[in-house]
């Protein structure tokens, strides 16, 4: 077995326009199988902590994980990374669909280096690569864009892209791939954009190299019947992820940029009214029996729309919950405007509803914003998110986000902040899921509720805690605010977060599929046994996660994170005045004292050299 079992990165220098192919060892799979692991790699090495994110310094690397584009369900999941925009550390997004599966037939990833005098979009076809000029297309939104880019190229064309806020750097920028599956969170659009790269598109007649394809499949294949049959599949093929009425009764939405206890506007908002309004198919990613993505249409209104993608939850709660929007046809058309102009949904939702608070109290006036900015007014959430979008008026402050527009704003704005290391906080509430408080803190991109798996710990979906013996004691629903058991099952599942990224397939895979799959995790092995012929044990696997981790917060920790970072915001945790939230103040503190102990980190949250020896990262401390 050569290096080419193991794949080859495509590195892209803009300015002098070449192309380099680096090949992948055996020893870097086993380190880091593949994804996110060798980008943090590639940012250490290239120290580019020292760099400005929008900097031509700091690279952009698109990665597939070791499974994708193979027959393993729900594997059609890529990465981007780089040094953040929005919040100066590792920056990061994962995104489904179908680009990463083309992507990965040819090449294991890209690193796109440097800037590019003009517009420019990198083409892939099998081996041949080619800088073409964008002038024509830079300033299209994300959809046209695909569509230019598919009439010229052909359809088998799979396309990732910016939209016009990416090209204009705004920190909130995403990026956008296939029927609008999106690199959301940190800003990476706006690297792409400082970059003068406007897209990628990849086109390949080649097949992924097995050890054991006949066996590789198999096991894909009964996977795939048992997720398909599952009752959650039904649930997820019908209303997606927005099940915001269940969460509600979990008190586990916030409202009113977390200050309300109980909204009655989530029954108009939900997932059943979504499939009875607006639904008109269901559009999965590559291979994945579970469907949660789908095409919607409002066909005539102030918010007609057409080939539009489906709200998930977080966008619903974001737009729906936090700015006091019922309105279930405005909220999926500021989702639209998100996604063709290429904005990530739960910063710029969350952002306006800190903008609608900051107007309540005065802090923000009309004159400033040039329209009244009232709760539920979704007319003018509309008109501020364009503004955002095009980083024109008023959206060139709050189109840096919450945080850096509350360090512009003064006057106090900083109180309704709900952000954690300049990320804002996702639609889940620690106060209700205390657990979740401690991800959010320690989370490596900020405040995140996809890097660690601690509300499906506390909801019940435990299909993986036998096999990485989580909740052994007693039951985490059971378990008080300053049980210690929290710290080390949140690091255990943020380790186990980093693995299903490194693999390339969707968090539903683990999330549910180890609900419906009994010994799954062993599938897992077997299956990158006959991909790579590499055999790993359990414990091999979640150091693999360990290890990325503790990369990226070593990282951070030069960017000059540290324990002063690992902290809620006081909206996340003051208790509510009413409902299930009352008397509910949530302090971390217990808990990340032990989480430090268990992660092997000193008082300041630094990884010990001892812990780095071990986990063979220490050259990098
Ligand atoms: S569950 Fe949803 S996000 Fe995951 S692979 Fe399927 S369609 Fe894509």
């Amino acid at each position: 077995m050569g290096n080419q079992q193991f794949g080859k990165i495509l590195k892209v220098d803009l300015r002098k326009r070449s192309f380099h192919e680096i090949g992948i060892d055996k020893n870097v799979v086993q380190k880091y199988l593949g994804g996110p692991g060798f980008a943090i790699e590639y940012l250490m090495e290239s120290k580019v902590f020292e760099y400005d994110p929008l900097s031509e310094h700091n690279p952009l690397i698109f990665m597939t994980g070791l499974l994708t584009g193979t027959s393993f369900p729900c594997s059609g999941f890529y990465s981007v990374s780089g040094r953040s925009p929005l919040t100066n550390i590792y920056g990061e997004g994962l995104s489904g669909g179908f680009f990463g599966a083309e992507l990965r037939k040819t090449i294991n990833g890209i690193i796109i280096e440097d800037k590019a005098d003009s517009p420019v979009y990198l083409k892939i076809e099998d081996d041949h690569y080619e800088l073409i000029d964008a002038s024509d297309i830079w300033g299209l939104k994300t959809d046209k864009t695909m569509q230019n880019l598919r009439s010229k190229l052909g359809k088998q064309y799979k396309i990732t892209t910016i939209g016009p806020s990416g090209e204009k750097m705004v920190p909130l920028a995403s990026i956008i791939n296939d029927h609008f599956r999106a690199v959301g969170r940190t800003g990476m659009g706006a690297i792409m954009g400082s970059k003068n790269l406007k897209a990628i598109a990849v086109k390949s007649s080649k097949k992924i190299n097995y050890h054991d394809e006949k066996k590789f499949n198999e096991i894909s294949k009964a996977i795939f019947l048992l997720f398909k049959n599952s009752a959650m599949a039904d649930v997820l093929r019908n209303f997606g992820t927005n099940n915001i009425d269940y969460f509600e009764r979990l008190a586990d939405v916030p409202h009113k940029n977390w200050t309300l206890h109980k909204w009655k506007g989530v029954n108009d908002i939900s997932g059943s009214i979504v499939l009875e309004k607006l639904h008109v198919r269901n559009r999965p990613c590559y291979l994945c029996p579970f469907s949660c993505g789908r095409e919607i249409e409002i066909k005539e209104g102030p918010y007609k729309i057409s080939n539009a993608a489906c709200s998930e939850y977080e966008t619903t709660a974001a737009f729906g919950s936090m700015c006091l929007i019922s309105d279930v046809e405005a909220i999926a058309y500021l989702n639209h405007i998100c996604n063709t102009m290429g904005v990530d949904t739960i910063s710029a939702g969350c952002t306006i509803a800190f903008a609608m608070d900051c107007y309540e109290k005065g802090i923000l006036t009309q004159d400033e914003l040039g329209f009244p900015l009232d709760w539920g007014d979704a007319d003018a959430a509309i008109k501020l998110l364009n503004l955002m979008c095009k980083n024109e008026g008023i959206g060139k402050i709050l189109g840096k986000g919450s945080k850096r527009a509350s360090e512009q704003i003064g006057k106090g704005s900083r109180e309704f902040l709900t952000t954690i290391k300049g990320l804002e906080a996702p639609m889940h509430d620690p106060r209700a899921i205390y657990p979740l408080g401690l991800q959010y803190a320690t989370s490596n991109r900020g405040a995140c509720h996809l890097r660690g798996f601690a509300n499906d710990l506390y909801s019940g979906f435990t299909g993986f805690n036998d096999a990485l013996k989580i909740s052994k004691e007693k039951s985490i629903r059971e378990r008080t605010i300053d049980n210690p058991e929290f710290a080390r099952d949140v690091a255990i599942s943020q380790n186990l977060s980093e693995i299903n990224n490194a693999l390339g397939i969707c968090r539903q895979t683990i999330s549910s599929g180890s609900q419906i799959v009994e010994n799954l995790f062993n599938l897992i092995l077997d299956e990158i046994y006959y991909l790579t012929e590499i055999r790993i044990s359990l414990a091999e696997l979640m150091k693999i996660g360990e290890r990325i981790f503790n990369l990226k917060r070593i990282f951070n920790n030069k960017c000059g994170v540290s324990r002063k970072d690992d902290i809620l915001p006081p909206r996340l945790k003051f208790s509510l005045e009413k409902g299930r939230l009352k008397d509910k103040f949530l302090t971390i503190d217990l808990m990340l004292e032990e989480y430090y102990k268990f992660r092997g980190w000193n008082k300041e949250g630094v990884p010990s050299k001892q812990k780095l020896a071990d986990l063979k990262i220490d050259h990098y401390s």
